[in-house]
């Protein structure tokens, strides 16, 4: 992959003035803030000295909790405390298919908002409000305005999702430098782009498990520069999933059928509190109802063995796009929460063959990386190179024939810009739809539609002859935008693809999945799909034919030519690939006959031409 420079505004122009610039890490279920402090990253605590800030907001009639004063109206409260807004940040109402206990506003296709006890919020709101009190704890502990931020998403964050994102920054009164995927942040938190003197190319991956995700990247460090290679995760995966089950299992040790809202409330936070004892202990108590179980670590083990073998299938299927083997990674970094468990260490370890990274606080490495990468961002320190990103789907556009061409390729490093030409399919075409799709299926009905614009005021041509110049264009936070231009007359269109929803949690995941599964039956529907915009095309040009050169043919020709079109569209109703092919090459041989007396004719009149034009001359 070519190694693109990235060249950022706002980067100070007087090298001795520090100027205030923070990372926050906004996660699903706690959210924080760090800065660099005479060159040493460190995080932030609130008055009492909390550093994680739970992402949880409470609103009554007249006031709001935040964070840990939030948390008792979880349970309290339930429909004015919301948590976990994360989940809910660029989709459309419709979009929102997981369990919640909230009202929702807005149409099905709109972003929604939640009902609470001060009117309609939205989650870009909601999470401009999370990071507003990140803002005021940092301004009120370093005594200073800020004056940048880089926030830091999942690496699967869409288009949808990063806007969102960068909005609830803005509304949060935020300059927002950089969005930051999150394990390339834990990776600068390493200093992992700081080493030195390497003669060969060193392989990272980052294991990001946490509350509700689960994300893995592979990083390329190389002549001191670093490459994001290749990008995988569950948007549904984390530690909430290793508490369900332990609920399981302690249901089963009392022989317990079913629990009602309540008592399974209950047991998750036993499980909870007993996973996160485990990590320090060899073997804890659960207290759930009037009963106490042991877990120890044997049995953790086994029981979240089925969530980690779902990690790990995603690290190899991370490898595989990455072109690497085992032994081609010189280091594994833990992040997040759930990493901080033996069993999860453990698992890593056998995986990778090797001892992860962990000594940074995972709770806090993304947060740290963040404060770093800003730091350099807002011009305070010239050292080290800045990480490149990538595009988590592949994006293309709509051909004829329902078919997919792709300009970027999903795991492509990001910014990007791709451009190719594309050309009218009808004779005096004056305009193009271009519509822009996300996904990795042949098909444009398999993938995701992000938006149509169309290109108007191409001057009539022949099919075929006008050159439209289409240009894929993502920016450094992973926002899109496509323009069209007419090259012969430089007629131009573009839009920003900021969708006012995104792809659903699953959506993510199975539009990657089906881009494997489906690679094979694709390529065929590919083929017919091209066989008949091919065979239409020729239908097309020889129906102009005949309306201009009928003449020259006998009425036998024209009936035997007409037969055998009517042929073709019978079979280009069907899928019949070879059917299809057959019918084609049979009009061939009489279409071809056609074609070679209108080039006689043409020449014929060319010659006419000739002396005509010579016997003008002449007099
Ligand atoms: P997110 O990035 O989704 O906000 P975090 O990285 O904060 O999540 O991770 C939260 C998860 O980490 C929770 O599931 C929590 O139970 C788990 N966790 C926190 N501390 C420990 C611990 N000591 N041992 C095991 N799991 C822990
Ligand atoms: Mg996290």
């Amino acid at each position: 992959m070519a190694l693109l420079q990235i060249a950022e505004p706002g980067q100070s122009s007087a090298p001795h003035e520090h100027r205030i610039a923070i990372g926050i890490d906004l996660g699903t279920t706690h959210s924080l803030v760090a800065t660099v402090l005479s060159g040493k990253a460190k995080v932030l605590g609130d008055e009492q000295g909390h550093v994680l800030l739970p992402s949880v907001v409470h609103y009554s009639e007249n006031s709001a909790e935040y964070g840990y004063d939030a948390k008792p109206f979880i349970t309290k409260d339930p429909k004015n405390t919301i948590v976990s807004v994360k989940r809910f940040m660029g989709r459309s109402k419709a979009d929102i298919k997981f369990q919640h206990p909230y009202s929702l506003m807005g149409a099905d296709n709109e972003m929604p908002a939640f009902e609470t006890a001060q009117g309609r919020k939205t989650p870009v709101e909601i999470s401009a409000e999370i990071l507003k009190q990140l803002k005021d704890r940092a301004e009120k502990s370093l005594n200073n305005p800020v004056n940048g931020a880089v926030i830091t998403v999942p690496a699967y964050f869409d288009e949808a999702q990063r806007q969102a994102t960068r909005d609830a920054a803005e509304l949060a009164g935020l300059n927002v430098l950089r969005l930051l995927n999150e394990p390339t942040a834990a990776a600068v938190a390493y200093g992992l782009d700081q080493e030195t003197n390497l003669s060969t190319d060193r392989n990272y991956v980052i294991y990001d498990l946490g509350g509700g995700t689960f994300d893995v990247s592979i990083l390329r460090f190389s002549q001191g520069v670093f490459e994001v290679l290749a990008t995988g995760g569950h948007t549904a995966l984390g530690g909430d999933d290793l508490d369900r089950l332990i609920v399981k299992w302690a249901k089963k040790q009392l022989n317990i059928e079913t629990l009602d809202d309540a008592e399974f409330a209950h047991f998750v936070v036993s499980a909870r509190k007993a996973k996160e004892a485990l990590s320090d202990a060899a073997s804890v108590e659960m207290k759930v109802l009037d009963t106490t179980l042991t877990l120890d670590r044997a049995s953790f083990e086994q029981i979240i063995k089925v969530a980690l073998d779902k990690t790990i299938s995603v690290c190899k299927r991370v490898l595989r796009d990455a072109k690497l083997e085992l032994d081609d990674i010189q280091n594994v970094v833990l992040v997040g929460g759930s990493t901080r468990s033996y069993a999860v260490q453990k698992v890593v370890q056998e995986v990778f063959n090797q001892e992860p990274l962990c000594t940074i606080n995972p709770d806090e490495v993304v947060a740290i990386g963040a404060s770093i990468t800003a730091n350099q961002l807002i011009g305070n320190s010239q050292d080290g190179s800045l990480l490149l990103d990538v595009t988590p789907l592949s994006l293309g556009l709509e051909t004829m024939g329902g078919l997919v061409e792709r300009l970027i390729s999903r795991n492509t490093a990001i910014p990007v810009a791709r451009r190719q030409e594309f050309t009218t399919y009808q004779d005096g075409q004056t305009a193009m739809l271009i519509h822009v799709v996300q996904g990795e299926r042949d098909l444009v009905e398999h993938c995701r539609s992000l938006g149509r614009f169309v290109l108007r005021g191409i001057p009539p041509m022949t099919a075929g002859q006008a050159r439209i110049e289409v240009t894929f264009q993502v920016d450094a936070d992973g926002l899109l935008t496509v323009s069209a231009k007419e090259t012969t007359s430089g007629v131009n269109a573009q839009i920003d693809i900021k969708p006012s929803y995104g792809l659903s949690e699953s959506d993510t995941e199975r539009l990657l999945l089906d881009g494997f599964k489906f690679a094979e039956e694709d390529k065929s529907l590919r083929h017919l799909q091209e066989t008949k915009v091919e065979a239409e095309r020729e239908l097309e040009a020889l129906a102009q034919a005949i309306k201009a050169d009928a003449t020259l043919l006998e009425q036998d020709e024209l009936d035997a030519l007409n037969l055998a079109t009517e042929q073709l569209k019978t079979q280009l109703q069907g899928t019949d690939l070879s059917a299809i092919e057959n019918a084609v090459e049979h009009l061939k041989k009489y279409s071809d006959a056609f074609a070679a007396k209108r080039m006689n004719q043409h020449i014929d009149q060319a010659l006419k031409g000739t002396k005509l034009d010579d016997w003008s001359n002449s007099n």
